[in-house]
């Protein structure tokens, strides 16, 4: 479909993509196809002030009818599926399946949370007191602030906003400034179920559009008690400080340096599989994607030269395009990130293979050929997450050195481990194994279902969203004791008597 057409799928008007002072370009091509315009910081406290008034009314509202809510909004996005698949494509970039896999996660996660809606479970807990009865319970927040980055321009909302809601909570979101359009796209979604609902409150999920200047005014307000952010670790370090000290709730999700440990027991075609899809996969820009591959020195010659072949073989293009695995980089400035990290490794021992720009047969994007540099060692670039198709192969010995190696970078999200070995995959698995939030055996570490908890440790920020109980970070926690006997005994058999 064309740029054009894409957006009037979605039932874009010419007034909301014209007249505005934010540019819209498609990475696919460089072309502008929109001028959207941009929030202002005074209507942004409007924003929160609507959000606090729609938190009023939301909180009473049982949970299994918000979750009614959510369940609609989830029949609307099967219904959008291809049209906002499409505008992902457009946004971001993304291939034509992994736009549509982007939506479909937000259909995964509504239908998570509208169970949710009716499991939102406390605990009873044993009294030491006689006649006396201990609960747990748990309590929406208020609105809740998500900030989200350009390349899971969609699903990122839809894990907080579809559980936000479910838990009484009212949502405003600052998309990335690199793709407003998709949020504007998902707020006439989110619009449709709400007519089809019927009586929820103004305000329940708003759109703020801008850059950091809006994303900070959301940020500063001490009126959005949970501020989700998604988004590199530079971000993460001044957003989060910032909602700590006015005692805020921070969800940080930032950046990734996942990597994989090839064991010499490992099934090495799935391996290839694995690695291909997840260090070339989205042109290398998802938070999960493979940037390290630490191989038993007895297979790194073999795996190196399997990987070469593959790598030659990769469709790079039009995302659009059937057949097409490698669409473009976000930008250009994400093309000059990715080749300064390349003349880094080479300064630091590495050989490159692959990573140029590509120029032939592809539409006028930052286009490039994924890289694989073997490198002696790991180096302060490859410490450093490049949001682009780069993979540094580094060679083991023993598996406790690999999982040093694997641990030994700031960030702290994804890792998995191919091998055949059972002790090889617990020790892996277990406390003094992978320090990441998630660890996988056998399957790369990229392509996260919604069921587990999302999220990392260390500088990738320690917040989780989606599955799980990640619900909990939404609510806050209620602990009470009733007393319903004719004595006022205390906790601990302490002795007060007046
Ligand atoms: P980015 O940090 O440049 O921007 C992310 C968002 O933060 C944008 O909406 C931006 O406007 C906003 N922002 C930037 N500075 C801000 C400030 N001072 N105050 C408030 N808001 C501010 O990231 P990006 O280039 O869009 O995305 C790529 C990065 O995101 C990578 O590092 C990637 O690993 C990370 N990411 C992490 C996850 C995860 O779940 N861990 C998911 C997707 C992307």
């Amino acid at each position: 479909m064309e740029h054009t057409q894409v957006l009037q799928a979605l039932g874009f008007q010419p007034h909301e993509l014209e007249g505005g002072s934010l540019n819209v370009v498609s990475p696919i091509d460089g072309q502008r196809v929109a001028q959207v315009k941009e929030t202002t910081v005074p209507q942004v406290s409007d924003a929160i002030a609507l959000s606090k008034t729609a938190f009023k009314e939301w909180r009473t509202v049982p949970a299994p009818r918000r979750g009614e809510l959510i369940r609609l909004l989830g029949e609307e996005l099967r219904a959008a599926k291809s049209e906002l698949g499409a505008l992902v494509t457009l946004e971001a970039g993304k291939i034509t399946s992994e736009g549509l896999g982007e939506v479909q996660e937000m259909i995964d996660i509504c239908d998570f949370a509208v169970g949710l809606s009716r499991q939102l479970y406390g605990l009873s807990i044993a009294s030491e007191r006689p006649g006396h009865k201990m609960t747990e319970t748990w309590h929406p927040v208020g609105p809740v602030g998500v900030i989200s980055a350009f390349n899971f321009p969609v699903a990122v909302w839809s894990w907080n906003a579809a559980l936000a809601i479910v838990c009484g909570n009212p949502v405003i979101w600052k998309p990335s400034e690199k793709t407003p359009l998709t949020a504007l796209a998902c707020q006439k979604i989110f619009d449709r179920a709400l007519a089809r609902f019927g009586d929820a409150p103004d305000g329940l999920s708003q759109v703020i559009i801008g850059g950091a200047d809006i994303g900070e005014a959301l940020v500063a307000s001490k009126d959005v008690p949970i501020l989700s952010a998604t988004g590199s670790t530079r971000m993460g370090s001044i957003v989060g400080p910032k909602v700590a000290a006015r005692w805020g709730r921070p969800i940080l999700e930032l950046g990734g340096n996942n990597a994989m440990i090839v064991a010499p027991s490992a099934d090495l075609e799935m391996a290839v599989r694995a690695i291909v899809f997840s260090a070339v996969g989205t042109a290398g820009q998802r938070c999960t994607s493979l940037r390290r591959l630490i191989v038993h020195k007895s297979l790194k010659t073999e795996l190196v030269a399997k990987l070469a072949k593959a790598y030659a073989s990769l469709p790079i293009g039009d995302p659009r395009k059937e057949g097409t695995l490698i669409g473009p980089l976000v930008d250009q400035a994400a093309l000059e990130a990715m080749q300064q990290s390349l003349e880094n490794a080479t300064a630091e021992g590495g050989k490159v293979h692959g990573g140029a720009p590509v120029h032939d047969n592809v539409p006028n994007g930052a286009y490039v050929a994924p890289a694989l540099v073997e490198m002696p060692d790991q180096t302060a670039t490859v410490k450093h997450e490049t949001f682009a198709p780069i993979l540094y192969v580094m060679e083991y010995d023993t598996l406790d050195e690999a999982i040093e190696m694997q641990n030994d970078v700031p960030q702290g999200l994804s890792s998995c481990i191919f091998t055949l070995n059972l002790r090889e995959a617990e020790t892996f698995l277990s406390a003094s194994g992978s320090d990441c939030g998630i660890a996988n055996v056998n399957i790369g570490p990229s392509g996260a279902e919604i069921g587990g908890a999302f999220g990392g440790e260390k500088e990738t920020g320690g917040g989780r969203e989606s599955g799980s109980d990640a619900w909990k970070g939404y609510m806050r926690r209620q602990t009470s004791t009733v007393n319903y006997s004719a004595e006022l005994p205390l906790a601990q058999g302490v002795k007060f008597d007046i």
